[in-house]
Protein backbone atom coordinates (compact mmCIF):
# COMPACT_ATOMS: atom_id res chain seq x y z
CA UNK A 1 0.00 0.00 0.00
CA UNK A 2 2.87 2.38 0.56
CA UNK A 3 4.30 1.96 -2.79
CA UNK A 4 0.72 2.68 -4.27
CA UNK A 5 0.82 6.33 -1.93
CA UNK A 6 4.07 7.04 -3.38
CA UNK A 7 3.10 6.10 -7.04
CA UNK A 8 -0.14 8.76 -6.29
CA UNK A 9 2.81 11.27 -5.65
CA UNK A 10 4.66 10.72 -8.48
CA UNK A 11 1.48 10.41 -10.51
CA UNK A 12 0.06 14.07 -9.14
CA UNK A 13 3.64 15.69 -9.35
CA UNK A 14 4.12 14.57 -12.96
CA UNK A 15 0.91 15.72 -14.34
CA UNK A 16 1.62 18.86 -11.97
CA UNK A 17 4.74 19.48 -14.13
CA UNK A 18 3.38 18.81 -17.49
CA UNK A 19 0.33 21.16 -16.96
CA UNK A 20 2.37 23.89 -15.82
CA UNK A 21 4.84 23.60 -18.86
CA UNK A 22 1.50 23.54 -21.28
CA UNK A 23 0.15 26.45 -19.32
CA UNK A 24 3.81 28.06 -19.29
CA UNK A 25 3.41 27.14 -24.26
CA UNK A 26 -0.39 29.17 -23.32
CA UNK A 27 0.99 32.13 -21.96
CA UNK A 28 3.49 32.18 -24.22
CA UNK A 29 1.14 31.96 -27.02
CA UNK A 30 2.86 28.98 -28.29
CA UNK A 31 -0.44 27.21 -27.68
CA UNK A 32 -3.53 29.22 -28.34
CA UNK A 33 -7.01 27.26 -27.28
CA UNK A 34 -7.17 26.44 -24.31
CA UNK A 35 -9.99 24.48 -24.19
CA UNK A 36 -9.01 22.01 -26.56
CA UNK A 37 -7.14 20.14 -24.18
CA UNK A 38 -10.26 20.88 -21.21
CA UNK A 39 -12.50 18.05 -20.84
CA UNK A 40 -15.25 20.03 -19.62
CA UNK A 41 -14.99 22.15 -22.71
CA UNK A 42 -17.79 19.44 -23.60
CA UNK A 43 -19.89 21.32 -21.77
CA UNK A 44 -18.53 24.82 -22.45
CA UNK A 45 -18.60 24.12 -26.00
CA UNK A 46 -21.50 21.61 -26.51
CA UNK A 47 -24.07 23.35 -27.92
CA UNK A 48 -21.56 25.57 -30.47
CA UNK A 49 -20.50 22.18 -31.83
CA UNK A 50 -24.00 20.82 -31.87
CA UNK A 51 -24.89 23.76 -33.87
CA UNK A 52 -22.02 23.29 -36.20
CA UNK A 53 -22.52 19.89 -36.73
CA UNK A 54 -19.43 18.49 -35.43
CA UNK A 55 -17.14 18.63 -32.71
CA UNK A 56 -15.29 21.56 -32.18
CA UNK A 57 -12.09 20.41 -30.39
CA UNK A 58 -12.16 16.61 -30.45
CA UNK A 59 -8.85 15.99 -28.59
CA UNK A 60 -10.86 17.50 -25.82
CA UNK A 61 -13.35 14.84 -26.06
CA UNK A 62 -11.33 12.39 -26.36
CA UNK A 63 -10.11 13.30 -23.05
CA UNK A 64 -13.48 13.50 -21.56
CA UNK A 65 -14.79 10.03 -22.90
CA UNK A 66 -11.55 8.49 -21.88
CA UNK A 67 -12.15 10.21 -18.14
CA UNK A 68 -16.05 9.10 -18.30
CA UNK A 69 -14.87 5.46 -18.79
CA UNK A 70 -12.63 5.99 -15.85
CA UNK A 71 -14.70 7.33 -13.85
CA UNK A 72 -17.64 5.29 -14.05
CA UNK A 73 -15.17 2.07 -13.34
CA UNK A 74 -13.14 3.80 -10.94
CA UNK A 75 -14.47 6.81 -9.47
CA UNK A 76 -12.81 10.43 -9.10
CA UNK A 77 -9.18 9.36 -9.67
CA UNK A 78 -9.26 12.29 -11.69
CA UNK A 79 -9.00 14.47 -8.82
CA UNK A 80 -6.49 12.93 -7.01
CA UNK A 81 -4.02 11.72 -9.16
CA UNK A 82 -4.32 14.20 -12.18
CA UNK A 83 -5.87 17.67 -12.09
CA UNK A 84 -3.63 20.69 -11.95
CA UNK A 85 -6.18 22.63 -9.89
CA UNK A 86 -6.70 19.48 -7.47
CA UNK A 87 -3.12 19.42 -6.79
CA UNK A 88 -2.28 23.38 -6.83
CA UNK A 89 -5.11 23.66 -3.83
CA UNK A 90 -3.11 20.13 -1.87
CA UNK A 91 0.35 21.82 -2.75
CA UNK A 92 -1.09 24.87 -1.39
CA UNK A 93 -2.69 24.08 1.44
CA UNK A 94 0.31 21.39 2.70
CA UNK A 95 2.72 24.12 2.43
CA UNK A 96 0.59 26.15 4.91
CA UNK A 97 -0.57 23.77 7.35
CA UNK A 98 1.61 20.43 8.26
CA UNK A 99 -0.43 18.52 9.69
CA UNK A 100 -2.99 16.70 7.32
CA UNK A 101 -6.37 18.11 9.67
CA UNK A 102 -8.64 20.43 8.97
CA UNK A 103 -7.65 24.11 9.84
CA UNK A 104 -11.17 24.98 9.56
CA UNK A 105 -13.73 21.94 10.61
CA UNK A 106 -17.00 21.88 8.70
CA UNK A 107 -19.58 19.47 9.70
CA UNK A 108 -21.06 16.75 7.71
CA UNK A 109 -24.18 17.98 7.31
CA UNK A 110 -23.29 21.45 6.32
CA UNK A 111 -20.49 19.99 4.06
CA UNK A 112 -23.70 18.33 1.99
CA UNK A 113 -25.02 21.74 1.90
CA UNK A 114 -21.98 23.73 1.08
CA UNK A 115 -21.36 20.76 -1.53
CA UNK A 116 -24.46 20.88 -3.28
CA UNK A 117 -22.95 24.67 -4.71
CA UNK A 118 -21.70 22.79 -7.18
CA UNK A 119 -24.44 20.99 -9.04
CA UNK A 120 -25.94 24.36 -9.08
CA UNK A 121 -22.79 26.25 -10.71
CA UNK A 122 -22.71 22.92 -13.09
CA UNK A 123 -26.37 23.67 -14.52
CA UNK A 124 -25.66 27.27 -14.41
CA UNK A 125 -22.67 26.31 -16.80
CA UNK A 126 -25.14 23.95 -19.32
CA UNK A 127 -28.17 26.49 -19.13
CA UNK A 128 -25.60 29.35 -20.62
CA UNK A 129 -23.89 26.76 -23.24
CA UNK A 130 -27.56 26.14 -24.22
CA UNK A 131 -28.24 30.02 -24.04
CA UNK A 132 -24.85 30.54 -26.48
CA UNK A 133 -23.83 32.25 -23.55
CA UNK A 134 -20.67 29.77 -22.32
CA UNK A 135 -17.99 33.14 -22.66
CA UNK A 136 -20.01 34.30 -18.85
CA UNK A 137 -18.67 31.47 -17.19
CA UNK A 138 -15.47 31.19 -18.94
CA UNK A 139 -14.72 34.68 -17.16
CA UNK A 140 -14.46 32.80 -13.76
CA UNK A 141 -13.46 29.57 -15.11
CA UNK A 142 -9.87 29.33 -13.23
CA UNK A 143 -8.29 27.28 -16.17
CA UNK A 144 -8.80 29.94 -18.71
CA UNK A 145 -7.96 32.65 -16.02
CA UNK A 146 -4.20 30.88 -15.18
CA UNK A 147 -4.16 30.31 -19.54
CA UNK A 148 -4.58 33.83 -20.31
CA UNK A 149 -2.98 35.34 -17.21
CA UNK A 150 -1.60 37.94 -19.29
CA UNK A 151 -5.18 39.27 -20.15
CA UNK A 152 -6.84 38.44 -16.92
CA UNK A 153 -10.07 40.36 -16.02
CA UNK A 154 -11.50 41.41 -13.12
CA UNK A 155 -13.67 37.70 -12.81
CA UNK A 156 -10.72 36.31 -13.09
CA UNK A 157 -8.57 37.91 -10.32
CA UNK A 158 -11.28 37.01 -7.95
CA UNK A 159 -12.20 33.63 -9.00
CA UNK A 160 -7.75 33.11 -8.54
CA UNK A 161 -8.14 34.87 -5.09
CA UNK A 162 -10.89 32.95 -4.11
CA UNK A 163 -9.31 29.86 -4.84
CA UNK A 164 -6.04 30.55 -3.50
CA UNK A 165 -7.41 32.29 0.05
CA UNK A 166 -10.31 29.86 0.45
CA UNK A 167 -8.01 27.26 -0.24
CA UNK A 168 -5.28 27.90 2.06
CA UNK A 169 -7.44 27.75 5.26
CA UNK A 170 -10.31 25.26 3.78
CA UNK A 171 -8.39 22.14 1.92
CA UNK A 172 -9.76 21.63 -1.63
CA UNK A 173 -12.24 24.50 -1.20
CA UNK A 174 -13.32 25.04 -4.77
CA UNK A 175 -13.18 20.90 -5.27
CA UNK A 176 -15.50 20.49 -2.59
CA UNK A 177 -17.99 23.64 -2.99
CA UNK A 178 -17.62 24.67 -6.59
CA UNK A 179 -16.33 23.29 -9.42
CA UNK A 180 -18.92 22.21 -11.90
CA UNK A 181 -16.81 19.30 -13.14
CA UNK A 182 -17.09 17.72 -9.75
CA UNK A 183 -20.63 17.94 -10.20
CA UNK A 184 -20.61 16.32 -13.50
CA UNK A 185 -18.32 13.45 -12.06
CA UNK A 186 -20.30 12.52 -9.27
CA UNK A 187 -23.02 12.18 -11.85
CA UNK A 188 -20.93 9.52 -13.75
CA UNK A 189 -20.03 8.07 -10.41
CA UNK A 190 -23.19 7.72 -9.88
CA UNK A 191 -24.47 5.78 -13.04
CA UNK A 192 -21.20 3.62 -12.86
CA UNK A 193 -22.36 2.77 -9.23
CA UNK A 194 -26.04 1.96 -10.62
CA UNK A 195 -24.92 0.89 -13.73
CA UNK A 196 -22.69 -1.96 -10.86
CA UNK A 197 -19.56 -0.89 -13.36
CA UNK A 198 -18.03 1.37 -9.96
CA UNK A 199 -15.08 -1.22 -8.80
CA UNK A 200 -13.19 0.71 -6.30
CA UNK A 201 -13.75 1.62 -3.71
CA UNK A 202 -12.24 2.07 0.50
CA UNK A 203 -13.12 -0.06 2.94
CA UNK A 204 -13.44 -0.18 6.39
CA UNK A 205 -12.64 -3.23 8.68
CA UNK A 206 -14.75 -2.65 11.50
CA UNK A 207 -12.93 -5.60 13.32
CA UNK A 208 -9.39 -4.15 12.90
CA UNK A 209 -10.88 -0.60 13.26
CA UNK A 210 -9.34 1.07 16.65
CA UNK A 211 -12.27 4.14 16.36
CA UNK A 212 -9.48 7.00 16.69
CA UNK A 213 -10.78 9.16 13.84
CA UNK A 214 -8.13 10.00 12.01
CA UNK A 215 -9.17 9.06 8.79
CA UNK A 216 -11.89 11.37 9.07
CA UNK A 217 -9.28 13.79 10.01
CA UNK A 218 -7.06 13.23 7.48
CA UNK A 219 -9.94 13.07 4.76
CA UNK A 220 -9.20 16.23 2.20
CA UNK A 221 -13.05 15.67 1.18
CA UNK A 222 -14.20 16.07 4.49
CA UNK A 223 -16.30 12.99 4.13
CA UNK A 224 -17.74 11.27 6.97
CA UNK A 225 -16.09 7.40 6.91
CA UNK A 226 -17.62 6.34 10.27
CA UNK A 227 -21.11 6.46 8.21
CA UNK A 228 -20.66 3.03 6.22
CA UNK A 229 -17.90 0.09 6.08
CA UNK A 230 -17.42 1.20 2.37
CA UNK A 231 -17.13 4.25 1.70
CA UNK A 232 -19.65 4.81 -1.92
CA UNK A 233 -19.12 8.59 -1.49
CA UNK A 234 -19.03 10.13 -5.21
CA UNK A 235 -17.15 12.85 -3.64
CA UNK A 236 -14.27 10.36 -2.92
CA UNK A 237 -11.10 11.55 -4.71
CA UNK A 238 -9.14 8.31 -4.41
CA UNK A 239 -6.36 10.55 -2.57
CA UNK A 240 -5.85 7.37 -0.39
CA UNK A 241 -4.88 9.80 2.45
CA UNK A 242 -7.15 8.12 4.99
CA UNK A 243 -5.27 4.99 4.53
CA UNK A 244 -1.71 7.06 5.04
CA UNK A 245 -2.84 8.23 8.07
CA UNK A 246 -4.52 4.62 10.08
CA UNK A 247 -2.60 3.35 12.50
CA UNK A 248 -3.51 -0.27 11.72
CA UNK A 249 -2.20 -1.98 8.83
CA UNK A 250 -5.33 -3.48 7.87
CA UNK A 251 -8.16 -1.58 9.27
CA UNK A 252 -8.62 0.34 5.76
CA UNK A 253 -7.83 -0.41 2.42
CA UNK A 254 -9.65 -0.63 -1.04
CA UNK A 255 -12.88 -3.01 -1.67
S1 LIG B 1 -12.89 18.83 -8.18
FE1 LIG B 1 -12.50 20.00 -10.05
S2 LIG B 1 -10.72 21.29 -9.59
FE2 LIG B 1 -10.85 19.74 -8.00
S3 LIG B 1 -9.48 18.15 -8.68
FE3 LIG B 1 -11.53 17.60 -9.40
S4 LIG B 1 -11.72 18.46 -11.46
FE4 LIG B 1 -9.95 19.41 -10.47
S1 LIG C 1 -12.14 8.74 1.77
FE1 LIG C 1 -9.92 8.42 1.76
S2 LIG C 1 -9.43 8.18 -0.41
FE2 LIG C 1 -11.47 9.12 -0.32
S3 LIG C 1 -11.09 11.32 -0.41
FE3 LIG C 1 -11.18 10.76 1.77
S4 LIG C 1 -9.04 10.38 2.33
FE4 LIG C 1 -9.14 10.36 0.10
S1 LIG D 1 -7.70 5.62 11.15
FE1 LIG D 1 -7.86 3.38 10.95
S2 LIG D 1 -8.14 2.67 13.04
FE2 LIG D 1 -8.54 4.87 13.08
S3 LIG D 1 -10.79 5.02 12.79
FE3 LIG D 1 -9.86 5.13 10.76
S4 LIG D 1 -9.85 3.03 10.00
FE4 LIG D 1 -10.19 2.92 12.21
Amino acid sequence: MRKLLKIRHWVQLTFFIISSFLFYLFISNTLLIIHKFCPYSLICFGTISLKQGFYLYPLSFLIFAILTALVAWFGRFFCGFICFLGTYQEYLYKLIHRETRHFIKIDHKKEIVFGSLKYIVFLATIILSFMGLSRIFMGFCPIVAIGWIKSIGLASIIILAIITIAGALIERFWCRFLCPYAALMNIISYLGKILRIQAFYIQITKSSCLNCGLCNKACPMNIDLTKDPIIKNPNCIKCMRCIEECPTIDAINWR
